[in-house]
């Protein structure tokens, strides 16, 4: 049995880390200031196996107990929530990870990076290969996002290369399932929101822009691999499957057999034009590879959250 400090492990993607590490026997120590978490995510879990910290990462903090992996997740993580929080997005990216690190160094921990495709900007390489540098806009609305994830990337490899941390860096594309937020902002809880609710989707601009969307349970079954391995540069896990957000409406109208029509609405600044990861290293390095196709993907969400959660309460 191994004990875990998880870093955001009352958001979507680590509470479902936090439910995964558990069932394969570990010990969780999950730190989150319920930023934009909540406790509603992690309620189900009553064992004394599992801790929740209350604390601010961007502020030191300390763990008095062996610590053997360190996976830090915690960031503000969708649009709308960067785009409020801009200047505590840039401080959990950079004071957030010095502190994270700090303590994975001080307990010769395993370090694990949540970092992102946003990474690549609005990319000009296609699909996307962990060499490809980038391109970012540093001064747009979303680079304290963007950057605060590039410099974490960066803060991470000299951790290694200077202090001898055992570090690694997956690079997250979108993932979904259930536990996200019905107000996000992000696409899949908005079109779910909207079919269920037989009102139009909103698609921005003509919807022609890609995404490739990963079912939660592959991600982290990608992520404790990785945290696992001797890999120390980036990795990118995602599903490489493509669809146009047309498509994705499309598809949502029709899994939820909803009756809502499609609407467009203005393209926000720096939108991605197309998104889709290359997984060859993950594969290699790994063996991993993503299981759930989309439909089924959204089954599963639908059926785990149930409609209520995924209409949410601000109806
Ligand atoms: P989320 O907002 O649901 O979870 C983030 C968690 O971090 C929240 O519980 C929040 O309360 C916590 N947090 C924020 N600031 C904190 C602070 N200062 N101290 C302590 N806790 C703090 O987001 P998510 O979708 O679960 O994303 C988790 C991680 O994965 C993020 O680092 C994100 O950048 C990365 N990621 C997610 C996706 C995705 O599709 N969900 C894609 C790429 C990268």
């Amino acid at each position: 049995m191994a004990t875990c400090l998880v870093t955001g492990g009352a958001g979507f993607l680590g509470s479902h880390l936090c439910d995964e590490l558990l069932r394969r026997g570990h010990r969780v120590i999950c730190v989150d200031n319920l930023e934009t978490g909540s406790l509603a995510n992690i309620e189900h879990i009553r064992v004394p196996e599992f801790a929740h910290q209350n604390v601010d990462i961007t502020d030191p903090y300390f763990v008095d107990e062996a610590v053997d992996y360190v996976y830090h997740l915690a960031s503000p993580a969708s649009p709308i929530d960067y785009l409020r929080l801009p200047l505590h997005t840039l401080k959990v990216g950079s004071y957030g990870t010095h502190h994270t690190l700090g303590l994975a160094k001080l307990h010769r921990a395993r370090f694990l990076l949540a970092s992102t495709s946003e990474v690549y900007g609005d990319p000009k390489e296609h699909p996307q290969r962990e060499e490809y540098w980038g391109h970012v806009n540093p001064i747009g609305p979303r680079g304290v996002y963007d950057e605060a994830k590039r410099y974490a990337e960066a803060l991470t490899m000299a951790y290694h290369r200077q202090q001898g941390v055992d570090t690694s860096i997956i690079r997250i594309f979108n993932t979904y399932g259930s536990r996200m937020r019905p107000h996000d902002g992000r696409a899949i809880p908005t079109f779910l929101r909207q079919a269920l609710d037989d009102r139009p989707i909103t698609v921005f601009g003509d919807g022609s822009q890609t995404r490739s969307f990963c079912y939660v349970d592959d991600l982290i079954r990608g992520m404790i691999a990785l945290a696992e391995s001797g890999e120390h540069l980036p990795v990118n896990i995602g599903n490489p499957d493509e669809f146009t957000l047309l498509e994705l409406a499309r598809t949502v109208i029709d899994v939820t057999g909803s009756r809502s029509e499609i609407v467009h609405e203005a393209l926000p600044t720096d939108d991605p034009q197309q998104r889709q990861p290359d997984i060859a290293r993950a594969r290699e390095l790994l063996g991993w590879q993503p299981e759930v196709p989309l439909r089924d993907g959204l089954r599963r969400t639908i059926e785990e959250s149930g409609a209520e959660a995924l209409l949410g309460v601000a109806r």
